[in-house]
């Protein structure tokens, strides 16, 4: 059945299940009755892959159409990729097995910035030239979505389009206008004027960067009468976006591997690192009995055991407790069990913990982020000691015995007695869960610290701040180490040099493009995996291009400067970005949304106030 070149390959590689497709719930359509193709391309594993939520969503959407037909290609691991060059076999997608140029429109999800170099290496793999400006009409539309379109610059110049914001409803119009520029006949830049005036496309190319003599940008100057900032896109009302109810089940062990309803969109606490949190605003949540439906069909569809509520802050859902209790009526029954990933110390009761332990009891995993009240007051992680407490006493006493803590290192303003306050944090853990009387007998806690190193992001009030250098970080990572003191404690942490990267990345602008590509074609991708990533030959590379990266990670950008990504918006304005850092540095906190509106500006998108506080509800 399948090609014999692709025949040999699977015979070679590890893992053969990550390259077949023909997984339940894929889609198949006779190419001939087709009139736009897709192919969604995520820049990571399949078993990554496969866990993103994003392209289930819009996989489904866009099969919907009768005439459209979207289909998947992975990152081939390293011996996929070797195989692949060694038998000159092109980067196929998994449904029909066809190259990826013979497709309308491939279009990548850019969910970190580390798998940049894997773009690069999947176009190269399809035999696609690497810039936009090499490509004709003749070519397929290469476009991107995702968080990190929020600045892509770094590699705007190889996508003829990004797009700004929720892609439910601007990809289908994305691809109407593919399909009438194929039908009629445009040339490339006739339709990439129309992608122009769609809500949240960005067409890098209709943007001349210029640079001051510092290094600093000078301006941004749009042209083809493309608009001067670029709005995100938006789903203004969650409730009139149905839930994807199939999904394609992985042959191949997903990271995830289960299935998730997003319970809300965005997040209401404004904590001042988190990109995701600035980036998706206002929250926007979906009623209970929606999801409730939405997810035994899913459960029944899929055959999934196990069902995750998630989003940024599922514990934020207004009708959360009622939700629990309209699945509970099915999920026991059909031996579904619910998790809900992402729960927040300060709103954790009793009654969830029991819902959610009914039927499976594992660990619990926090977020605090900052190791003394200073700090998190700092990042506006409006949690306390005595909420950590409570949750942990409440956990222990349902049967907990590990916790695990996430916590970030080189914050802005941090000392070291807030890394010696991770320690304390840990050890007071510890500590509490002996107190409890009602301790199972002979049973130990383990408390799990994994220390994140701070990356600056933009659209977020740390966008101005540098990061801590690679040695800066290594002192504290060692200070920790120094300041624990129990076996009941493992500390996790990570190797510096991935998140300077991601830093130069995040902040970067144009002119980092031949660097990524020079790096790539000295073999590096799988940038994000410990055991691929070179980190001396990226520091080389950036010397060879005469490229200081401590201009993008390190240094600290002036309130009113230009940044490379001031042409995009996400809704939340400029001032309250300052605002808020000038809040930081005073470790003052700001409240969260739904208490009240500290006026970022996103309420703009949705043409009203985010929520109505005199009902305390939802929009
Ligand atoms: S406008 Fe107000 S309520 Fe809406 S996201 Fe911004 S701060 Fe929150």
């Amino acid at each position: 059945m399948f090609d014999p070149k692709l025949k040999e390959a699977l015979a070679r590689v590890q893992k053969p299940g990550r390259y077949t497709g023909g997984e339940p719930g894929s889609v198949y359509k006779e190419k001939e009755k087709v009139d736009m193709r897709f192919a969604f391309c995520f820049p990571d594993t399949y078993e990554v892959g496969m866990s993103f939520l994003g392209e289930k969503i819009l996989y489904e959407i866009l099969n919907q159409r009768e005439n459209w037909w979207c289909e998947r290609a992975f990152m081939p691991w390293m011996d996929m990729k070797a195989e692949m060059e060694r038998l000159e076999m092109p980067l196929y997608t998994l449904e029909s097995k066809d190259p990826l140029t013979a497709f309308d429109v491939v279009g990548f999800t850019l969910q970190y910035e580390l798998s940049y170099t894997n773009i690069l290496a999947m176009l190269d793999l399809a035999g696609i030239p690497f810039y936009s400006k090499d490509r004709d009409e003749s070519w397929p539309l290469i476009v991107a979505g995702g968080p990190c379109v929020c600045n892509a610059e770094p590699i705007a110049d190889f996508f003829d389009m990004m797009m700004l914001g929720e892609g439910e409803i601007q990809l289908p119009m994305v691809c109407e206008a593919v399909e009438k520029a194929k039908k009629e006949g445009w040339s490339k830049r006739e339709l990439l004027r129309a992608l122009a005036e769609i809500e949240g496309c960005y067409v890098p190319s209709f943007y001349n960067i210029t640079y001051k003599e510092d290094g600093r940008i000078e301006a941004i100057t749009p042209t083809e009468n493309a608009p001067a900032v670029v709005h995100k896109a938006i789903i203004r009302d969650m409730n009139s976006q149905p839930l994807p109810t199939h999904f394609v089940v992985p042959m191949v062990g997903a990271v995830h591997d289960r299935a998730s309803v997003e319970v809300l969109r965005g997040c209401v606490r404004g904590c001042r690192f988190c990109q995701a949190g600035f980036l998706y605003r206002p929250m926007r949540q979906r009623d209970s009995a929606l999801l409730d439906k939405a997810a035994q069909e899913l459960c029944s569809n899929t055959g999934y055991e196990e069902i995750s509520l998630t989003s940024l802050s599922t514990s934020d859902h207004s009708q959360l407790e009622d939700l629990l209790d309209r699945m509970d009526v099915w999920a026991g029954k059909e031996h579904v069990s619910i998790s809900l990933p992402s729960l927040r110390v300060d709103n954790f009761s009793e009654s969830l913990v029991q819902k959610t332990t009914k039927v499976r009891k594992s660990g619990l995993t926090f977020a605090p982020e900052a190791g003394t009240q200073r700090l998190r007051d700092v990042i506006n992680k409006n949690v306390t000691w005595e909420e950590i407490e409570k949750t942990c006493n409440i956990a222990f006493r349902a049967g907990y015995t590990s916790v695990k803590l996430y916590f970030m290192m080189g914050l802005p303003t941090e000392t070291l007695e807030d890394i010696e306050g991770i320690a304390q944090t840990a050890q007071r853990i510890v500590e509490l869960f002996y107190a409890n009387p009602d301790k199972p007998k002979g049973k130990s806690v383990q408390v799990t610290i994994s220390v994140a190193c701070f990356v600056p992001k933009p659209h977020t009030p740390f966008q101005f701040v540098p990061q801590d250098t690679k040695a800066q970080l290594e002192e504290k990572q060692q200070h920790l180490l120094r300041s624990v003191h129990s076996r009941k404690i493992n500390v996790n942490y990570h190797d510096s040099s991935t998140s300077f990267l991601e830093a130069v990345f995040a902040k970067g602008d144009r002119r980092l493009a031949p660097v990524i590509l020079a790096a790539y074609k000295k073999g590096c991708f799988f940038d994000g995996w410990d055991e691929c990533f070179k980190y001396d030959v990226w520091m080389e590379t950036f010397k060879e291009f005469g490229i200081d990266t401590a201009f993008y990670a390190n240094r600290f950008i002036g309130l009113d400067e230009l940044t490379p990504w001031s042409h995009l918006d996400y809704g939340v304005s400029h001032e309250f970005l300052v605002r808020e850092y000038n809040k930081a540095l005073g470790a003052m906190t700001t409240k969260p949304c739904n208490r009240i509106c500290s006026g970022c500006g996103a309420n703009k998108l949705l043409g009203g106030p985010c929520f109505d506080y005199s009902a305390n509800l939802v929009h």
